[in-house]
């Protein structure tokens, strides 16, 4: 390759290896990174990336990759998706920052409209924008206490919430996130989640749990806010039992606790709704969005009810980039891509093949112990044969064959043996296809 190919669903899509991955041209950037960046930063696939779009990655070296992971949850309308260009070049002609809280600017104000319109809740809105989903976090529990005057915060077994010291405070794993990073912030207690596969609990018998260790360790009337992600992401894609999350809802609402929802990762038509909370009509006071919001570009958002959300003082939130006009630009043309091209849909026709496919497999391969999530949000928890043991080394292998043949897919899980597909939702039906068979191939070879 003699020119760096320009990205976006044009791209050529196609799974094509043409060297070992990574190949020379990768592995000469790689030695660069080791060289100049910190080693806590790792990477999952060492590859050199000049291009990407529709349901491809391109490397240096000229391989074209099938993307099973838009960046984390982050291109589901692709990369480089054509109105997300569109929009970030003609804002950058005009102006790139003025921060807003200096002199304010209309696109992070249609943002903020466009969010408390659209976020589930049939009630007055407000928006506050920021840049990564840990900072959404950190701002919803703020406000969470500014508003109820109370210190303690609920979260859950399983949860991630990001890695800034009060968000590492609230995740739940220890390697890679906490460990040796302490110590962390304080009031912050974690009850029992629903996690259907390895607790075979109700909805109903696991919220009377984490509701009975919240009144009997934490106190209501100490609690500010209890914060949740519909589908656990990093914990494992644990979807809780059908009426777990309507039950910590009404609980919450019924005791003068901030119900918020971590819809970071689940939001924007990921998981075939726009919102995860949409599934069963859950109703947040406060929800966090960030990961596919803008198509790539940074931000994060906060919407709540108005009275909860307005609580804080002038002043008392903001940060020097937070709602960056480019951002913002990209994140309208992001929104209007999923409207208009009824990606919630598209993303439930993504999540149906993943589950036949893997229903299919499941006949005669015990070690796929549960397949789930909802739309293009999917799963496969891999065990011992014959128990449900989890089996981590079978995850990793199966992670390796796939990036060995041209495949990127992420692992998760508390225990290391989660396979989850995040597929871009501008992938084909052939591209998807013909990953997941490689993923199945990587099973059947290990
Ligand atoms: C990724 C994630 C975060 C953190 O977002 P960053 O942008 O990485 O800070 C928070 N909550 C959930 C549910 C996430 O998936």
């Amino acid at each position: 390759m003699s020119e760096t190919p320009i990205g976006g669903p044009s791209l050529p899509q196609e799974r094509r290896i043409v060297t070992a991955i990574p190949g020379p041209k990768s592995q000469e950037l790689i030695a660069r990174k080791n060289a100049s960046v910190a080693s806590g930063v790792g990477v999952a696939l060492p590859v050199s990336v000049v291009a990407a779009g529709g349901g491809v990655i391109v490397d240096a070296d000229g391989n074209s990759l099938i993307d099973l992971g838009s960046g984390i949850a982050v291109t589901g309308v692709g990369n480089s998706a054509p109105r997300v260009v569109e929009a970030v070049k003609a804002q950058v002609e005009h102006f790139t920052h003025t921060c807003f809280t200096v002199t304010p600017y209309e696109g992070y104000i249609a943002v903020a409209e466009k969010l408390n319109e659209l976020i589930p809740g049939d009630f007055e809105k407000r928006s506050a924008l920021f840049n990564s989903g840990a900072e959404a976090v950190e701002n919803a529990v703020k406000i969470a206490r500014h508003y109820t005057g109370k210190n303690a915060v609920v979260t859950f077994d399983h949860a991630y919430h990001g890695r800034t010291n009060l968000t590492m405070a609230m995740t739940a794993k220890n390697l890679p996130y906490k460990d040796g990073f302490g110590p962390f912030a304080p009031e912050i207690y974690r009850v029992p989640a629903s996690y259907p596969f390895r607790d075979g609990l109700t909805g109903q018998e696991a919220a009377a749990q984490a509701i009975l260790q919240i009144e009997k360790q934490v106190g209501v009337g100490n609690l500010a806010a209890v914060i949740i992600e519909p589908i656990q992401g990093e914990g494992g894609f644990i979807d809780p039992a059908p009426g777990f999350l309507p039950a910590i809802q009404k609980w919450a609402n019924e005791n003068g606790v901030v119900f918020i929802l971590d819809e970071v990762q689940t939001g924007f038509a990921r998981t075939g709704d726009l919102f995860a909370a949409n599934h069963e009509g859950v109703v947040a006071d406060v929800v966090t969005t960030a990961k596919g919001i803008a198509g790539g570009l940074p931000l994060s958002a906060v919407t709540g009810r108005a009275e909860i959300m307005d609580s804080a003082h002038s002043g008392g939130l903001g940060g020097t980039y937070a709602g960056n006009p480019i951002a913002t630009a990209a994140a309208l043309a992001t929104i209007e891509t999923y409207e208009a091209e009824n990606l919630t849909q598209r993303a439930r026709e993504i999540g149906a093949i993943i589950t036949e496919f893997f229903a299919g497999i499941q006949q005669d391969e015990d070690r796929v112990g549960d397949i789930r999530g909802r739309g293009a949000l999917q799963a496969i928890e891999l065990v011992e044969s014959g128990s449900k043991t989890p089996n981590s080394a079978l995850t990793g292998a199966v992670a390796k064959y796939a990036a060995d043949q041209g495949v990127l897919v992420l692992t998760c899980g508390t225990y290391g043996n989660v396979i989850r597909f995040l597929p871009p939702l501008s992938i084909s039906d052939e591209l998807l296809r013909e990953a997941l068979q490689v993923v199945a191939d990587g099973i059947a070879a290990n």
